[in-house]
């Protein structure tokens, strides 16, 4: 068992929890899927379940089998994505205590950012769903953009 399960989110919507104590570094979920060479469209509920392997390359993960979907963005994640092959690991940054949520970076870049909000809470969240090497460089351009600098 991989120690994780479906629960209500403290961010959006269906979230990833841990259902057990995890240590840091431990597996908590594998997202899998296909790999398309196109992106997968959102389903129903507008949500696209997707992985960027590489430019040009996705993993589809839709199936409901692939519970790591379900994991949340956050700017202070709880958990890191870990290439293999195909496939991405989340595993756990920190310690982890049954009901935590995990949450990974999902790295986007400023293109898509501006059009996933985020909702973690976190008092530095620059409000948008940015790879956390380029959030500084979109904090300076949303204040250039409000006229504020
Ligand atoms: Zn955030």
């Amino acid at each position: 068992m991989s120690g994780t399960a479906p629960g209500a989110s403290r961010i959006e919507g269906r979230g990833l929890l841990a259902t057990r104590a995890h240590r840091a570094g431990e597996l908590l979920a594998t997202y899998r899927g296909p790999v398309v060479t196109t992106p997968p469209g959102p389903d129903a509920q507008g949500r696209v379940h997707a992985l960027e392997l590489e430019p040009g390359r996705w993993i589809d993960g839709r199936d409901p089998g692939n519970l790591a979907r379900l994991a949340n963005h956050a700017c202070h994640p709880t958990a890191e994505a870990v290439r293999r092959g195909d496939t991405v690991e989340l595993r756990a940054l920190t310690d982890l205590a049954p009901g935590d949520e995990v949450t990974f970076d999902y790295g986007f870049g400023l293109a898509d950012a501006l059009r996933h909000p985020c909702r973690c809470g976190a008092p530095d969240c620059p409000g948008f769903i940015v790879a956390e090497p380029l959030r500084p460089l979109l904090r300076r351009q949303l204040r250039v953009g409000k006229g504020r600098d």
